[in-house]
């Protein structure tokens, strides 16, 4: 790699690609957040877990892997775990039912992003485990007049981080919103006990059976968190006031990072949070936005069944992560077919050096389909040992060509010995000349997407091969 080349990364607060300076090379930190788990994750939510895999292990790369931190939250407090958790388990006590739907939701999470190729996080913290550190930043809060307890809530008031006469940051620098705006634009029917209508949660008093902790600011019910806060606290204890970058889907900048930022900073008294604030665009599928009612709502799960994590990762990473993605069958079936070339020609091949022409788009905000076109530069090439370090690299070529090969037949449901059985009797039936037997055998195994192409041997008898559709 030259010398020349650095990192740079686009930062949604300022607007543009500036070179990237850690806070201390020794000790590189990131932050994303992760899910919330009541259910098994869609594909919009592989897009952070992959884009960020992939700056994590740029950033490995650079930085050596002990270098970096990168912390992935578990959000395992949230009204819709609740609901899920009483729809699910009606006979179990609230608490318990909770348990079991977040237990077994992260570990389908971990599983489907495995699968993924995502290496895990440094560390993954759970909300739960970090009610102390959030009570710690409220009372911060309060005591500087940046929040307040009514009703035995507490709230935070942007107002009153605006009208502080300090180096923090204004609150809507990062969305871009004025609080003006933002007034004008309150709903009606704001909660009685808000002073201000951009007032938000920090802390609320539990209902009966819900989750519920010893409350901060002297409230005397016991009481959970608000979103927001939990992520300022778990950043705060695994990467410390003031770290390199916290990543998210563009849908959280507002008003979860936004936030996110207020509490941060005024309960430490600092001007940022994170140097740089990084967003992947958004996911829909064949053109359409994803949701339930619309019937094209697409678990990781429900993908997997049908192709290799790494085909759902390339073809993730074919568009640059701040673009919107359409995510369609056409541009699947492309990727797989890319795939299936690169592991025959470099997959059993020993690595060489990742080349420069796949890093050096990478350290230009993440440029993705540049880096596959690369990638594609060096299949032409024939540089097979490249392909195969710099395919390592970004989280490919995780099996042997071999396995490749074998996980597509199994991913089919057919096993090779069962087409071989198949074709053998219906190479009988066409001796006895039973041909409607023979065709009922090809039509059988077409069913199962397998191909049959008749040929003859090298000594000129007839041979039968097969492949998948
Ligand atoms: P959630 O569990 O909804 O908080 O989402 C977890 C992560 O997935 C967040 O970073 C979201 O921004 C991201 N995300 C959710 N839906 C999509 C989508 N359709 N496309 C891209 N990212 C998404
Ligand atoms: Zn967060």
């Amino acid at each position: 790699m030259g010398v020349h080349m650095e990192l740079r990364l686009y930062d949604t607060l300022t607007k543009e690609k500036r070179p990237f300076v850690p806070l201390d090379p020794k000790n590189v930190r990131m932050y994303v957040c992760g899910p919330t788990v009541y259910d098994f994750a869609h594909i919009g939510n592989a897009r952070p877990v992959i884009v960020f895999d992939v700056l994590f292990r740029l950033l490995r790369h650079l930085y050596g892997e002990a270098h970096v931190k990168y912390v992935r939250n578990i959000t395992d407090v949230d009204d819709k775990i609740n609901d899920r958790a009483a729809r699910d388990f009606p006979g179990l006590p609230l608490n318990e039912a909770i348990r079991k739907v977040t237990e077994e939701t992260g570990r389908q999470f971990h599983a489907d992003v495995d699968a993924l190729q995502a290496l895990r996080p440094s560390v993954e913290p759970r909300a739960t485990e970090h009610i102390g550190e959030m009570r710690e930043i409220i009372e911060k809060l309060v005591a500087g007049g940046f929040a307040y307890v009514a009703e035995d809530h507490v709230l935070f008031s942007p107002q009153a981080m605006n009208a502080a006469n300090s180096e923090l940051p204004r609150y809507g620098a990062l969305s871009k919103r004025s609080l003006d705006e933002m007034i004008a634009g309150a709903r009606v029917d704001v909660a009685p006990y808000k002073r201000d209508a951009t007032d938000f949660v920090l802390w609320k008093p539990s209902k009966p059976g819900e989750p519920s902790w010893p409350s901060p600011a002297g409230i005397e019910v016991q009481g959970r968190p608000g979103w927001h806060v939990e992520c300022s606290a778990m950043a705060w204890k695994h990467l410390g006031t003031h770290f390199d970058i916290h990543g998210g889907g563009i849908d959280l900048v507002f008003p979860h990072h936004e936030n996110e930022v207020a509490q941060s900073c005024c309960a430490f008294h600092q001007s940022r949070m994170a140097n740089y604030w990084m967003h992947n665009g958004f996911l829909q599928v064949e053109s359409e936005k994803m949701s339930k009612s619309l019937g094209n709502f697409v678990t990781i799960r429900d993908l997997l069944a049908d192709w290799p994590g790494e085909v759902l990762r390339l073809n993730m990473l074919k568009t640059h992560y701040r673009s919107p993605i359409d995510w369609t069958m056409k541009s699947l079936e492309e990727s797989a077919k890319t795939l299936d070339d690169w592991y025959r020609f470099a997959a059993d091949v020993t690595p060489g050096k990742p080349a420069a022409s796949v890093i050096e788009p990478l350290l230009d905000d993440l440029n993705t389909p540049q880096t596959i076109a690369a990638l594609h530069g060096l299949r032409n090439s024939s540089d097979a040992s490249g392909l195969s370090a710099s395919l390592r690299l970004l989280g490919f070529l995780s099996e042997s060509a071999a396995q490749w090969e074998g996980r597509k037949r199994q991913a089919s449901g057919v096993d090779a010995g069962e087409i071989d059985r198949l074709i053998a009797e219906r190479a009988a039936a066409r001796a006895r000349k039973d041909f409607k037997e023979s065709d009922r055998i090809r039509d059988e195994l077409a069913a199962k997407g397998v191909v049959l192409k008749d040929g003859k041997d090298a000594d000129g008898k007839p041979m039968t091969t097969w492949e998948l559709a």
